[in-house]
């Protein structure tokens, strides 16, 4: 990379608030601060860098939309690297080639958002090229967005053979191919979270890798429609009853194979996300119309919790309750607890459930925290990652991303 253009696909896909001056800030630099060491590397060998990233859902026939700029993240990037970061005002053109080529070895330049191009989704093989052209190396760190065939991720570095992956996309896909397939057992994976649609797939997929004596523990609104499926009364909680086959086909599959699937049996309810005050129900009560089960209970929370102490793999996906609301915060916290004092390898996934382990302060104690959502979901169901495919393409045809090259220090 000595004195080459390297192009970065990074994620600083990042929470934005309006600052006190009313300007636009970075809420969490968390996947900001995720990159910086293979920023510093490449820095340090001289590459002359240009790192693009999208944010947001901006509308593409629009074009530049100031609230979705990247001007407040390469702000922050400023301050995190301790260099100025030159920012065009545009993703690709005239204005940016020459930036670009103006760049000197050790400096940095982050394109504008690449979803303000209509090519960026639908991977135009002339946006790519438009890409490609801006430099002479491409690296992908952006494991959050590898799930996607976008242009950025995929047409780039079937134009670039010089690609490899960055720093965090490796150690992404070491940590979780210890679940994919080096699972030691026995694995307990925890979910929850509001969408049983999302996750299902994954739950079905994982539970074909269980062997007896491995669990899954289910809260959250998940819980709800498991819960449902089990005949239990829910009154006006969020259940999906389109999934109600599903869950059983998980029941079915756990049972066949002696994998636990633990449910709630006690949940603290309120009568709306906003209520300030739980009230406790026991499961075999039933929930009164009326009201929802936002979290669970003290007992559930310690079935999970000693589960929880025997794993020697666990994943945790998706918070235990509407952690976001103090009166409904108890189970999430509790599991992060239970997960950072799990004597096994853990690994924590998914936007909400990575915010709730920072606000517990647990997450030094957890053995990998993974910066993508969707994607480290994807990855555990066994599905290709786009982007992790096509860098790949190069090196070994048959590399189907769920094993980590040995040796290779990128
Ligand atoms: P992640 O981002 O970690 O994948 P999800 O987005 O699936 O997690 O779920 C997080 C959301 O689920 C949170 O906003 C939380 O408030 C909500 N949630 C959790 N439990 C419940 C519940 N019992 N009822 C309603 N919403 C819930
Ligand atoms: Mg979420």
């Amino acid at each position: 990379v000595d004195n080459r253009r390297v192009l970065v696909r990074v994620d600083f896909n990042v929470p934005l608030h309006a600052g006190p001056d009313g300007q636009q800030t970075v809420a969490d630099d968390t996947r900001i601060q995720a990159t910086l060491p293979t920023l510093r590397e490449l820095l340090r060998r001289n590459a002359r860098l240009v790192l693009c990233s999208h944010l947001g859902r901006p509308d593409p026939k629009v074009g530049f939309d100031r609230a979705l700029s990247m001007e407040p993240i390469g702000r922050r990037l400023a301050e995190l690297l301790e260099l100025e970061v030159r920012l065009p005002d545009e993703v690709v053109g005239d204005g940016v080639t020459k930036l670009v080529n103006d760049t000197r070895a050790g400096q940095v330049v982050l394109l504008e958002n690449l979803r303000f191009e209509a090519g960026e989704e639908r991977n135009d093989p002339e946006f790519a090229r438009a890409l490609a052209k801006l430099c002479d190396v491409y690296v992908n760190d952006a494991f959050g967005a590898s799930h996607r065939a976008h242009a950025s991720i995929v047409g780039v570095p079937e134009i670039i053979h010089d690609h490899a992956p960055g720093l965090l996309m490796t150690r992404e896909l070491e940590a979780l191919s210890r679940i994919v397939d080096r699972l030691e057992h026995p694995f307990v994976a925890l979910v929850g979270g509001a969408k049983v649609s999302d996750k299902l797939g994954v739950l079905v997929a994982l539970t074909e890798r269980l062997v007896a004596g491995d669990a899954i523990a289910i809260g959250g609104a998940m819980a709800n429609t498991f819960l449902l499926a089990r005949g239990a009364s829910l009154g006006s909680s969020r259940v999906e009853r389109e999934r109600l086959n599903d869950c059983k086909r998980v029941f079915d599959k756990a049972a066949a194979r002696d994998v636990a699937v633990l449910l709630p049996v006690d949940l603290r309810c309120g009568g709306s996300l906003t209520d300030s005050v739980a009230q406790v129900i026991h499961v075999d009560e039933g929930v009164p119309e009326g009201r929802m089960a936002l979290d669970i209970g003290a007992v559930t929370e310690r079935l999970f919790a000693n589960t929880i102490a025997k794993a020697k793999t666990l994943f945790w996906n998706g918070p235990m309750g509407v952690f976001e609301n103090p009166a409904f915060a108890s189970g999430t916290m509790a599991m992060a607890k239970a997960v950072a004092e799990c004597p096994g390898y853990t690994v924590v996934g998914g936007g909400d459930s990575v915010a709730a382990l920072n606000m517990s302060g647990r997450a030094d104690a957890v053995g990998h925290v993974s910066t993508g959502g969707g994607a480290s979901l994807e990855f555990i169901e066994g599905r290709e990652l786009p982007g992790v495919t096509a860098l790949a393409a190069w090196v070994d045809p048959t590399f189907r991303g769920t094993r980590p090259v040995e040796g290779d220090d990128a």
